[in-house]
């Protein structure tokens, strides 16, 4: 197989590693849980990624979610041209935070009034401070493996890059911080039951992922989604949708549309911002009454809902409500999933692909993954191999096991077959070795 050539990238790399903990400004970027060094980008356009080398590949991560028309899609980067020329930021209202925002409440059906902020790290942190200041009550529940940012008091048994590196709890964070949360298998609807029966008057929320991506696609059980809204209504605490990768992604009104979860709260991050920074937290009109300066929960920011960001955002939601991709989303996730799974079959690999919409996991391991219990027995190392092999073939996918590959709505059914047939020869290459 022809090998990269991937020179400029790695005096890139060296160096960033100068200037940057790592090369990077976010952990998984650096390839560390397959090994070697990242492809430095230099552009993209549509489903395409190009590098500082000239490599073209196919791209499977879309900026780890946000990208759902594509890159570079022209009437969202007409919009944030036109929005630049005339400022980029005031620090005083706008017409475009309206826009995004009654868009957002249009779209996502348990959302009643919402405030923009800059990331889902954010977007999360803020959701939990609001659940306490609006039930007076301290602890949270949350689930092994799902992410939600790196909050300091959910970096517990988290997902994503976290998880990659083995390291759950991160220095830094203090015994007492962690102490507010409570961790729970993904899935278990019993244990759920029993965390409340002991602890339901001190839980202010519980915050979940409505399909995980970050431990790899994981679906909630029905048993565990009742579970989930029961629990949290009898001992009056609020249920928080973790929806930053999901919103938008898998249907107009996110993960809680498709399955039917009405939630208080939900997050959002990723699509919301069509590749600019933005987050947003919103739900239940009388809860966000609680944030100031209408109510008493702290929370501010200088750049919140800045005029390239909400014009990226509004024109990505107008555009996903107007030409809805999902249907075809679905198909071209499903051809990849058959594909997936039969390139894997007939090289004899234990596995398992697990898909929701547009999000697909090809997981290293004999069983459905269904909590990070099973997530955790994936053979990583040959996970490895097979990125490797499939970056070589120009398919640039998710650098982690433990990652959900994206497609957009600018892949076409013959970039999937591509990417199929680049999968049976890798997962031979991978299989032989
Ligand atoms: C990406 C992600 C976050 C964090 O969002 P950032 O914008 O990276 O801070 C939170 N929750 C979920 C479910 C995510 O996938």
């Amino acid at each position: 197989m022809t090998n990269l050539n991937l020179a400029a990238s790695h005096d890139a790399f060296a160096r960033a590693k100068q200037l940057m903990p790592g090369g990077v400004n976010s952990p998984a970027r650096a390839f560390g849980a397959v090994g070697g060094e990242p492809v430095f980008i230099a552009s993209a356009k549509g489903a395409q990624l190009f590098d500082i080398d000239g490599n073209a590949y196919l791209d499977y991560v879309g900026s780890w979610g946000p990208m759902i028309l594509g890159h570079a899609y022209p009437p969202v980067v007409d919009a944030v041209r036109s929005a630049a020329v005339g400022g980029t930021s005031f620090g005083a209202p706008t017409v475009g935070e309206n826009e995004l925002a009654s868009l957002i409440i249009e779209c996502v059906p348990s959302v009643e009034r919402v405030r923009l902020v800059n990331s889902g790290t954010e977007a999360t942190m803020s959701a939990l401070r609001l659940a306490r200041g609006f039930t007076g009550r301290p602890l949270v529940v949350k689930f092994a493996g799902n992410y939600h940012g790196h909050v300091d008091s959910l970096l517990v048994a988290a997902g994503s890059a976290a998880a990659t590196l083995g390291a759950p709890n991160s220095p830094g964070v203090t015994p007492r911080a962690a102490a507010d949360t409570l961790v729970l298998p993904y899935n278990d609807p019993a244990a759920l039951v029993a965390v409340f029966a002991e602890h339901g008057p001190q839980i202010a929320a519980v915050i979940f992922e409505p399909v995980c991506g970050n431990m790899g696609v994981v679906v909630p059980t029905k048993e565990f989604r009742d579970a989930l809204a029961t629990q949290t209504k009898q001992h009056g605490a609020l249920l928080i949708c973790d929806e930053v990768m999901t919103g938008f992604r898998l249907s107009l009104g996110g993960a809680q549309q498709l399955l039917g979860i009405t939630p208080d709260l939900t997050t959002l991050g990723k699509i919301v911002g069509g590749g600019l920074p933005v987050g947003a937290y919103g739900g239940r009109s009388d809860v966000m009454a609680h944030v100031l300066p209408e109510g008493k929960v702290f929370q501010a920011g200088t750049l919140s809902g800045n005029p390239l960001a909400t014009a990226a955002g509004a024109t990505t939601l107008r555009t996903l409500r107007d030409e809805p991709p999902y249907a075809r989303l679905d198909a071209l996730g499903e051809q990849l999933q058959t594909g997936l799974d039969q390139a894997a079959t007939a090289v004899g690999l234990p596995h398992h692909v697990a898909r929701v919409g547009s999000m697909v996991t090809l997981f290293f391991v004999d069983e459905e993954v269904t909590s990070w219990d099973v997530a955790a027995r994936c053979d990583t190392a040959l996970f490895a191999k097979y990125f490797w092999a499939m970056l070589r073939r120009g398919v640039y996918l998710p650098c982690s096991q433990y990652e959900a590959l994206f497609i957009s709505a600018a892949h076409t059914e013959s970039d999937i077959q591509r990417t199929i047939d680049a999968a049976r020869e890798s997962l031979a290459e991978v299989a032989g070795g």
